[in-house]
């Protein structure tokens, strides 16, 4: 039997995530939001679960987080639209406040229940880099003992051989807009040896974010007993 293109995989995957009940999640949410961008990718970056303009219009880092996402991208010179964007939850979780509807933190059953698309959005992708962005993302990746305030900027290698780092959400630094801010929230992300992810990098660049921060030691057993990436 032949190997089904991987645009009709990830299509087929995309499909299947949209009728997703795997947790209770999907029940006040307007939609599923599912990874975009180029497959395969060189830079993966994986957010937390949809906010509620993501929610709304379907696509994910679409909101404030977004645009500040979007400044960062360009001021490390990194094309949006040359990464793959995705959440490591794919349906909004929220709470009412009169008009308007509260993001809440999804629990650690919901990020359990939605590691399988991830998974499968990595699989797919094949990212030379995957970074994670916020404790969410970087927990479901590195295991609940990763703290992104203490371990940003480390790279781990992951069981399927992909890189992977976390770091601040940009809704963590919404409405800050020196220099530095924008280097945190994205710190021009390199691979060991400062390799420069971008599909057109021609030399390293230098790392202006949360690199040379080295690995924790216990890091590499949770990673690899918490990270299975079939
Ligand atoms: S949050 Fe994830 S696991 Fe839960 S219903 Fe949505 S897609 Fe499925």
């Amino acid at each position: 039997m032949s190997r089904a293109r991987p645009s009709a995989e990830f299509e087929r995957l995309r499909t299947d995530a949209a009728s997703c009940t795997r947790c209770a999640l999907y029940e006040r949410a307007t939609q599923t939001v599912f990874g975009e961008g180029p497959v395969p990718a060189a830079l993966m970056l994986m957010g937390e679960v949809p906010g509620d303009r993501e929610d709304v219009e379907g696509h994910p880092f679409v909101g404030p987080a977004g645009r500040v996402l979007d400044d960062a991208l360009a001021a490390a010179g990194i094309d949006r639209a040359s990464a793959y964007l995705t959440n490591a939850v794919k349906h909004f979780k929220w709470r009412p406040a009169g008009k308007v509807r509260l993001h809440q933190k999804p629990n650690a059953k919901e990020v359990a229940a939605c590691r399988v698309w991830w998974e499968a959005e990595v699989a797919l992708v094949e990212p030379r880099l995957l970074c994670c962005l916020g404790a969410t993302a970087a927990q479901a990746v590195f295991g609940s003992s990763f703290r992104v305030t203490r371990q940003r900027g480390t790279f781990v290698t992951l069981p399927t051989g992909v890189e992977a780092t976390a770091t601040l959400h940009p809704s963590a630094l919404t409405g800050i807009a020196d220099t530095h801010a924008a280097d945190d929230v994205c710190p021009r992300p390199t691979l060991p040896g400062g390799v420069d992810p971008r599909p057109d990098a021609k030399k390293p660049i230098k790392d202006k974010g949360c690199g040379g921060k080295l690995p924790d030691k216990t890091l590499g057993a949770d990673v690899t007993t918490d990270v299975v990436v079939k």
